[in-house]
């Protein structure tokens, strides 16, 4: 059975999701490389999949494309992110509505991060501060879309404190989030720290798990400068003695994988960054196997 919304399709199964987030293409042949990269992973049964947001006219409009890229080669549900930088209220209204128009009924509502070299976020005119606002429009706006938001097993980097960065998710899920999706991480007792916390605190939607395939020491420090995701000892170890870094750290992930399976996760969402390789390395085959029946065919 197809579904259109992330929140249907949730409910209706019984064992976490598998989902991959890829991101906009800069050009054509860019296109044409995301195309046969989502070609290759087609023997890896996923559930859904969502694309990253650019804000500003060129870089909006090729997330646009990418999404109908994605609806294009079979994805359903499909997520579309969002975000605040650079919109005024009216603005993020004809973009919910071009979004819509797609046939697409699932949103990542963000805020966005301060354009590089500022150091603080500062809405557009006219326009939000917080990702809880986003929520709020696409749920007026939108009844029959489903609203996803950002959570931080590690605390979002301009929180004072762990505390009141799980108040401000409790908050966006009051606003009308239907689900969350984390931050990578991969240290996985954050993970389940963050989610206990949550659920203590009243959060009561589905908490996706965002993991990253940790195949490079270099690629891990660049997915987490700036931010307060902590790269675990024995992993930086690991990954500094491997003769194959990218089968240590699948390794890696595969772990997680099966540690949050048997902690009862709703889904894992993987940042794959528009690679079929890691996906379809017989590494992670079988941790992948643990998520709904799913298998390599
Ligand atoms: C799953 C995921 C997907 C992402 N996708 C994209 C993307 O597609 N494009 C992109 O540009 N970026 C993306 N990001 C990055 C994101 O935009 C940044 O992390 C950004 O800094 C925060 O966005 P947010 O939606 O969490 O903001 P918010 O929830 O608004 O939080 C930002 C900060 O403000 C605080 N805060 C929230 N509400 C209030 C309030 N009412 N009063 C005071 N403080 C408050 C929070 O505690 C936090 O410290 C993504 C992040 C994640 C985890």
């Amino acid at each position: 059975m197809r579904f259109t919304r992330v929140t249907e399709l949730l409910s209706a199964v019984s064992r976490p999701t598998l989902s991959l987030e890829f991101y906009p293409p800069k050009d054509l042949v860019g296109f044409g490389v995301l195309g046969g990269a989502i070609e290759r992973m087609k023997p890896v049964r996923t559930d859904f999949a969502s694309c990253t947001y650019g804000a500003g006219g060129s870089r909006r409009d090729f997330s646009l494309a990418a999404l109908e890229l994605l609806l294009k080669m079979g994805f359903s549900p499909v997520i579309a992110h969002l975000t605040c930088v650079g919109s005024s209220r009216a603005d993020l209204e004809e973009t919910v509505a071009r979004i819509h128009a797609l046939g697409i009924r699932n949103i990542m509502a963000l805020r966005g991060d301060p354009p590089q070299g500022e150091a603080a976020f500062v809405p557009a005119a006219g326009g939000f501060a917080h990702a809880s606002d986003l929520v709020r429009l696409v749920k007026s706006l939108r009844p029959d879309m489903d609203v996803g938001v950002a959570g931080y097993p590690e605390c979002h980097p301009e929180s004072p404190d762990v505390a009141s960065d799980i108040a401000r998710l409790k908050g966006k899920v009051d606003a009308g989030a239907d689900f969350v999706t984390t931050q990578l991480f991969y240290d996985t007792d954050a993970f389940l720290r963050f989610r206990q916390r949550a659920v203590a605190a009243g959060v009561a939607v589905p908490i996706l798990a965002g993991l990253m395939p940790p195949t490079s020491l270099k690629g891990i420090e660049r997915a987490v400068a700036l931010s307060r995701v902590t790269v675990p000892d024995a992993l930086r170890k690991a990954l500094s003695e491997a003769a194959d870094p990218e089968e240590t750290g699948l390794a890696w992930l595969e772990g997680q994988i099966e540690r949050l399976v048997r902690e009862g996760v709703a889904g894992i969402h993987l940042y794959i960054l528009n690679r079929a390789r890691p996906l379809l390395h017989p590494r992670l085959a079988r941790a992948l196997s643990l998520l709904r029946g799913n298998s390599i065919a």
